[in-house]
């Protein structure tokens, strides 16, 4: 008798996707007055019409960039263990592959839809632009329930998936990644069936893969390293060193736990953490092994860690603290929670943990934010490794890996910085100027086919 599967609940760690989150559409010659809507895509597009203005975006570039390259919607009958057959939705998005084949995660949900995915993969187009990796960006989803199925049957929805999309895959055309319910396993049935339809083993059509199948050394911890890297950039900038820094972690999965982990390696004393079961403060600093170590001996939550005091979520984002690495989720630091903000730099480890309408909050406090698009880039940084490991059929040692991926994040950062001295504006939006600009320059000189 098949059992229902251990997606959803997989241990923090095995997630390797490229990120992502949510935008959704604006016109760019009235752009929208900044609100608080707590709609991350909504958020973003307000980012993207800031940057292309201070850019003056021609409107034919804008519009081309605004507009996915291509949509893909297939059917995906299976068979259920009662003989009955159920009709799955799957979709992929590319949003632009100029600067290369596209790249983007895969996530199984009931609430997948084209709206969100389209938004998904813009983002991760600006993304690889920012971190200046050869990729485009991509998203796909099907919509599924996987709570409510088994293993067996997400393996068929993935690899009748695969088939659908051999058109799209590629190792040199659009490359998935891991995303919200899938994992190393999915990645490595994708693999198989892209690999058994064109007869040869592609290990680079997928990242985030297992190891033993052509997967990265360090690309699990990639995310929270990359997070790491951009808080020591951010906490130089505002002249604070960090064994004198004070960190609060929101979110304790992959990125969160990791980059505790790292930070407080730093000497950065890790004085609040939380997950969805609550949050704890020790202003003598947490030890944050004893809490990796009591999340995967509890179900991988933090509830009871004897290591601090119980306070509430949203405390913990306005704990007396230097550095917020917010790394849980979506709209978490909002206008409503802006002004109480203590933190005097916030590294965005999440993806769209602040609201448009929580920006000129924190700017004029004085916050140094670092952003999603920036600060969480690792991930799909060492992604990229992972492809190129596999297109020269090599393997890496993690000492390389890292010290690459240190090399980009820092680059990457000192780029950002430096776009936002020369037009005085947020690291934020430095980042989409940075981003837009790398796209339209590209496009520029390819010019239009046709
Ligand atoms: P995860 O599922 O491993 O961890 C998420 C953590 O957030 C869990 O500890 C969960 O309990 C906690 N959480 C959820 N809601 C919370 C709340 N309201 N308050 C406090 N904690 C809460 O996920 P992850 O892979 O670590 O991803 C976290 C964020 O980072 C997401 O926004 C994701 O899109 C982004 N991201 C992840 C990667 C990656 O490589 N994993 C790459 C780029 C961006």
């Amino acid at each position: 008798m098949a059992t229902t599967n251990d997606l959803v609940t997989s241990r923090p760690g095995i997630k390797n996707g490229d990120g992502g989150t949510t935008i959704s559409p604006s016109i760019y010659k009235e752009p929208a007055p900044i609100v608080d809507k707590d709609n991350p895509l909504e958020s973003m597009m307000q980012r993207f019409d800031r940057a292309a203005e201070i850019l003056q975006l021609e409107p034919g570039i804008y519009q081309y960039l605004k507009t996915p390259v291509k949509s893909v919607i297939v059917s995906i009958p299976i068979q259920m263990d009662d003989g009955s057959i159920q009709v799955f939705d799957g979709y992929r998005v590319i949003h632009n592959d100029i600067l290369g084949p596209s790249k983007g995660g895969i996530r199984y949900a009931p609430d997948v839809n084209l709206d969100e995915v389209k938004a998904l993969a813009a983002w991760m187009t600006w993304k690889c632009a920012v971190v200046d990796i050869p990729f485009g960006g991509a998203k796909g989803g099907v919509r599924c329930d996987p709570r409510k199925l088994t293993m067996q049957q997400i393996e068929k929805i993935t690899r009748r998936f695969t088939a659908n999309m051999l058109d799209v895959f590629g190792p040199n055309r659009d490359i998935p990644a891991p995303d919200v319910n899938t994992n190393e396993q999915i990645m490595a049935w994708i693999l198989d069936t892209y690999s058994m339809h064109t007869h040869r083993t592609e290990p680079g059509v997928v990242t985030g893969k297992p190891l033993v199948l052509g997967g990265s050394l360090g690309r699990r911890e990639a995310t929270g390293r990359g997070v790491m890297h951009s808080a020591l950039r951010g906490m130089d900038k505002i002249g604070l060193k960090p064994k004198n820094a004070t960190v609060a972690v929101e979110g304790f999965g992959n990125v969160g736990s990791i980059s505790a982990e790292l930070l407080h390696e730093q000497g950065a004393k890790i004085i609040g953490i939380s997950d969805i079961s609550g949050a704890y403060h020790n202003p003598n600093g947490i030890d944050i092994a004893a809490a990796i170590k009591w999340s995967e001996t509890h179900n991988f939550l933090l509830e009871g860690f004897p290591g601090g005091e119980k306070i509430t979520n949203e405390e913990l984002l306005t704990l007396n603290c230097d550095v917020l690495v917010p790394a849980a989720r979506e709209d978490r630091i909002t206008k409503r929670n802006a002004h109480n903000i203590q933190a005097k730099l916030i590294v965005e480890g999440a993806n769209g943990p602040t609201t448009a309408g929580a920006d000129p909050i924190l700017e004029s406090k004085g916050v140094l934010v670092v952003p999603d698009i920036l600060a969480n880039a690792g991930g799909v940084t060492v992604s990229y490794f992972e492809w190129v490991q596999n297109r020269g059929g090599y393997h890496w040692t993690l000492d390389v890996v890292n010290e690459r991926l240190a090399t980009t994040m820092n680059a990457a950062f000192d780029r950002v910085y430096d776009t936002s001295l020369k037009h005085k504006i947020s690291l934020r939006l430095a980042a989409y100027v940075l981003a837009i600009d790398k796209v339209a320059r590209v496009l520029r000189l390819r010019g239009i086919y046709g």
